[in-house]
């Protein structure tokens, strides 16, 4: 009987292992960089095509590779980075598994273009199926050059699950950030199809996260120190008015690599509390080194979650080291009317009074308990009026001095110039006059979308209006929802 069991080619090997580390472009973008950091490199660029999905090429002079190295880096675990188990204990560099090369080259064309400095001339190979087409000597300077082509060219099944081009180099341009500021001192740029989006020099993390974000960064950015025996916590919070409403801006990083933690996540939150309003996220850049054994390292490298050997102290040290931060720092909530949308409240008008009145209340029923409760609603309108003669029409403005307290309609009490409490057949409802109006226009507006009726009108003259990049690729993807 002929054997069932066979071993996989390489080939197949690779692509199978490809499919766990190489996820989509920003995937390729990310192992490059860190290959690129690895060798030592002081000036990087990074530049990509159709959101990477035909090119990602990234440029750096670092030490370079040796033409048998280069021939063998895209051989499955060949690194040069461990030789022994143990030395995953202190790892210096950002690789260490062999594998990002080897799982590239088994589901993209490549080019890989490479010299150190002891070779008069370099080596220049393409690559496609993880074999080697072509070699050759070329001169160029010293460093390696690596351009990938046309990812998942022969898997189209993995181009089908890419999200559209302005997500995927959205999460291209978030690993450059993860980079860029997990290593300030080295000089970064980014071009996206041929247009230039950042071109960092070498500087210090402030400057850094300026360069990045912009300038309104400047003032706003409050240092967050702390030291213990085995742990070392560095880098910047936002100032609590910075805070935004959209997530990013959130960078933890662990012995310099970039990781997520909802758990560490949580020690700003509650710093934050009591300054920044429920819905919105403060920014931060933290940097927490400890030992290599008080962290488990060998995670994977499309993950970035890590475990901790003593999770609530770096949790506490954390947290200490916010508050201090915080405390050193004029942290009071900006009151600034003009700018800060968050602090403004609504003050109903007396038409909205009556619309809210027609609505019913059916079309906020989300704040109500049930939608029994708001069939079972009457219209103010319809209800009986015990309105004072002075205040005849039905009003939701300020009560004045001479007034009571208590603004009462019909059935209905306006209570701290916010809630509306009205009797229904089966009891009572609190409706939030805020919560109201904004489910009022969002109603509105979906129906708007819908019909792409929406009313507009162009300004006389254009003002500029200055975008952070990543809010740009935002603009760009919802361009059709904006003009309809
Ligand atoms: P790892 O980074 O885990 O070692 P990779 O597959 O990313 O694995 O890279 C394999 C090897 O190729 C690296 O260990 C390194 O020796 C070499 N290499 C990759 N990229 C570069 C580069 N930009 N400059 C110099 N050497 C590189
Ligand atoms: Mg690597």
């Amino acid at each position: 009987m002929k054997p069932l069991i066979r071993l996989l080619s390489d080939a197949v090997a690779n692509q199978i292992a490809a499919g766990e580390v190489i996820q989509r472009p920003a995937s390729v973008a990310k192992e490059l960089l860190e290959n690129a950091l690895d060798a030592g490199s002081t000036d990087i660029k990074l530049a990509f095509k159709d959101a990477g999905s035909t090119l990602i090429h990234v440029i750096d002079n670092g030490h370079g590779m040796h033409q048998v190295d280069a021939r063998l880096c895209i051989a499955r675990h060949a690194t040069s980075k461990i030789r022994a188990a143990q030395d995953l204990l202190a790892l210096r560099t950002m690789g260490f598994r062999g594998e990002a090369l080897a799982s590239i080259a088994a589901i993209a064309q490549l080019v890989l273009t490479t010299r150190t400095a002891s070779q008069p001339l370099g080596t220049c190979l393409t690559i496609e199926d993880s074999r080697i087409i072509t070699q050759k000597a070329i001169s160029t300077s010293v460093g390696t050059q690596i351009s990938v082509k046309n990812i998942f060219w022969n898997v189209p099944v993995r181009r089908t699950f890419l999200k559209t081009p302005a997500v995927e180099s959205k999460h291209i341009l978030e690993e450059f950030y993860h980079i860029a500021l997990s290593h300030p001192h080295i000089a970064l740029s980014l071009y996206q199809d041929d247009k230039e989006l950042y071109k960092l020099p070498a500087a210090k993390l402030h400057q850094r996260i300026v360069h990045l974000f912009g300038k309104s960064y400047q003032e706003q950015l409050i240092p967050c120190n702390a030291h213990t025996e085995h742990l070392q916590i560095k880098g910047y919070i936002g100032s609590p008015a910075q805070a935004k409403k959209t997530r990013g801006g959130q960078f933890f990083f662990v012995n310099k690599r970039y990781i997520k933690s909802s758990y560490l996540h949580h020690a700003l939150k509650r710093t934050f509390q009591h300054l920044i309003p429920a819905d919105t996220f403060p920014f931060y850049v933290l940097f927490i080194d400890l030992p290599a054994d008080q962290v488990d390292v060998n995670i994977h490298p499309a993950k970035t979650e890590v475990r901790f050997q003593d999770a609530p102290l770096v949790y506490n040290v954390l947290a200490a080291a916010i508050k201090k931060g915080l405390a050193g720092h004029h942290s009071t909530p900006s009151l600034d009317f003009d700018h800060n949308v968050n602090q403004v409240r609504w003050a109903p008008t007396a038409p909205l009074a009556s619309r809210i009145a027609q609505q019913r209340y059916t079309q906020f029923s989300h704040t109500l308990p049930t939608r029994q409760a708001v069939a079972a609603a009457q219209p103010i309108a319809s209800a009986p009026t015990l309105v004072s003669e002075a205040n005849q029409v039905p009003s939701l403005s300020l009560p004045s001095k001479h007034q009571r307290p208590l603004d009462t309609l019909g059935s209905k009490v306006q209570i701290h110039e916010r809630y509306l409490i009205c009797q229904v057949r089966s009891g009572m409802l609190l409706i939030d006059q805020q919560a109201a109006r904004q489910r009022i226009l969002y109603e509105k507006n979906l129906q708007r979308l819908a019909h792409a009726s929406g009313t507009s009108q162009q300004l006389l003259f254009a003002t500029l209006a200055k975008l952070h990049t990543d809010d740009l690729m935002l603009l760009q993807e919802s361009k059709p929802i904006l003009a309809s």
